[in-house]
C-alpha cells in the first residue's frame, strides 16, 4: 500500500518481530503489556465474548483471537483486561496528513479532492515488504499519537478543507472501533469516508462497515494461498470472500496490486486473479498495478520493472477489465481514465494529481457513456 511520504518523527521502533516471518505464527497471541494505558476503549460486544470467565474470543477478523487476561492480539491493538475485550487503537492515531484522495489509490472516487488522513499502529497481517511497517508492525501505545478525540475528527477534517476522512496507511481493521465511531459521525456531519484495506475481515463487522464507509480501496495482494501465507502472514480464501461481501452490499470498491519482483509477478497468476475479478465482481471494478519500493524485510529486491507493470496492464485489459491502471509510476499512460466507449481520456492524471478532468455527472464528456464511480 501507499507509503508514509510526510516527514515524521519515530520514536520507538521496537515492536517489529524478530521472527523471520515466513509462515503464519501458529500462537496468536504475541505480547503481554502491562503497564496502564491512556485511552483504552472497549471493544464492541457485538465483536468479541468472554468465556470461562475470564477469556476472549474476538470476532473482527478471520484469526478470532482467543485470549487469557492480559494478553494482547495479533493485530497488536486489542488486549483482555479480566475478560474484557479493549483496544488501545481508539483516539491513539499516530498519523494524521491531508492527501489527494488518489493516493489511496481511488480513481473513481471525488476526484481531485483531499482527505484527512488517519492510522494507528497495528496491522493484522505481517507482509515482509509493508511499506509502512514502522507503524503498522507497532502497538499504538510504543509509537508517538495524537490526541484526537473521534468526536472531532468531522470537523478537523472540514476545517482542512477535507470532505473526505480516509483511514490508511496502516490496516483499519487493527482500529476498527475508532474508524466506525469516527466514521458514524462523519457521515451525520456530511463528510465522507473511504477505507484502504488488505479486507481480511469477517463478514459481519464488514457489512457493519459497509453502512459508513462510501469507497474503498482493496489491496488483494495476490492470487496464490502459499504467497498470503509465506509472505503475508495471512490466508487468500477470507479476502475474497470479504471483496464479495463488498459487492453484495452495492459499496464502490478498487483493487490495489503490488507487484513484488519474483513473489507475486507470476503473470498466469495475474490473468487469474483478472478473470476472477472479472467474472466475479465485474469488469468495472477498477484495478490498480503497483510499483514495489524494496523495504521493511525484502530490502534485497529491486524496484518492480515498468515493463512487468505494464505486461500486468495487458493482460487485465485482455480479461474484460475496463479500467486498469499503474501507480507509483509517474508520468505514464495508465495513470489516466479512459471512457471504455470512445476511448477518449476523460481524467487526465500525472501520478496523483489531476491535470483534465472531462467527466460530466458521471458520463464521459466526448460520448456520454457513464464512467462507474462515486462522483458526487
Ligand atoms: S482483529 Fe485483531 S484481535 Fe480481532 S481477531 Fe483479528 S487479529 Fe485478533
Amino acid at each position: 500500500m501507499t507509503r508514509i511520504i510526510h516527514r515524521r518523527e519515530f520514536l520507538r521502533e521496537t515492536a517489529v518481530l524478530g521472527l523471520g516471518l515466513t509462515a503464519f505464527p501458529a500462537l496468536k497471541v504475541l505480547a503481554e503489556f502491562e503497564s496502564s494505558l491512556p485511552n483504552t476503549h472497549e471493544v464492541d460486544r457485538r465483536w468479541y465474548r468472554t468465556f470461562d470467565g475470564t477469556h476472549t474470543q474476538c470476532a473482527v477478523c478471520p484469526l478470532n483471537c482467543v485470549l487469557e487476561s492480559g494478553q494482547t492480539c495479533f493485530c497488536r491493538t486489542r488486549r483482555n483486561h479480566d475478560g474484557k475485550l479493549l483496544s488501545h487503537a481508539y483516539e491513539n492515531p499516530c498519523v494524521i496528513s491531508i492527501d489527494p484522495i488518489e493516493k489511496l489509490p481511488l480513481h473513481h472516487c471525488l476526484p481531485s479532492q483531499n482527505t484527512l488522513s488517519l492510522a494507528v499502529g497495528g496491522c493484522n497481517l505481517r507482509c515482509l515488504y509493508c511499506q509502512n511497517w514502522r507503524q503498522s508492525q507497532a502497538m499504538p501505545q510504543t509509537l508517538k499519537n495524537f490526541e484526537l478525540r473521534a468526536s472531532d475528527v468531522p470537523a478537523k477534517a472540514s476545517s482542512k478543507q477535507c470532505q473526505i476522512i480516509a483511514y490508511t496507511y496502516t490496516e483499519p481493521v487493527a482500529f476498527f472501533e475508532y474508524m466506525t465511531d469516527i466514521a458514524a459521525l462523519a457521515a451525520r456531519n456530511r463528510v465522507r469516508n473511504v477505507c484502504a484495506s488488505a479486507m481480511f475481515i469477517n463478514p459481519d463487522p464488514l457489512r457493519e462497515l459497509c453502512k459508513q464507509i462510501d469507497a474503498f480501496a482493496v489491496a488483494l495482494k495476490g492470487f496464490d494461498e502459499k504467497f498470503y501465507d509465506r509472505v503475508l502472514g495471512s490466508r487468500l480464501a477470507p479476502v475474497l470472500k470479504a471483496i464479495e461481501t463488498l459487492r453484495a452490499e452495492k459499496k464502490w470498491f478498487e483493487i490495489v496490486t503490488l507487484i513484488i519482483p519474483t513473489y507475486n509477478d507470476d503473470l498466469d497468476k495475474i490473468r487469474e486473479m483478472c478473470r476472477w475479478i472479472a467474472r466475479t465482481v465485474g469488469p468495472d471494478t477498477p484495478i490498480h498495478f503497483g510499483r514495489f519500493v524494496p523495504e521493511h524485510k525484502l530490502k534485497d529486491l529491486p524496484r518492480t520493472p515498468v515493463p512487468t507493470l505494464e505486461r500486468c496492464h495487458q493482460i487485465a485489459c485482455e480479461e474484460g477489465l475496463r479500467y486498469v491502471y499503474i501507480f507509483n509510476v509517474a508520468p505514464h499512460e495508465a495513470n489516466n481514465t479512459y471512457c471504455h466507449a470512445c476511448r477518449k481520456t476523460v481524467i487526465k492524471r500525472l501520478g496523483f494529481k489531476v491535470l483534465e478532468n472531462h467527466l460530466s455527472e458521471g458520463r464521459c464528456g466526448f460520448c456520454r457513456t457513464a464512467i462507474p464511480g462515486v462522483w458526487v
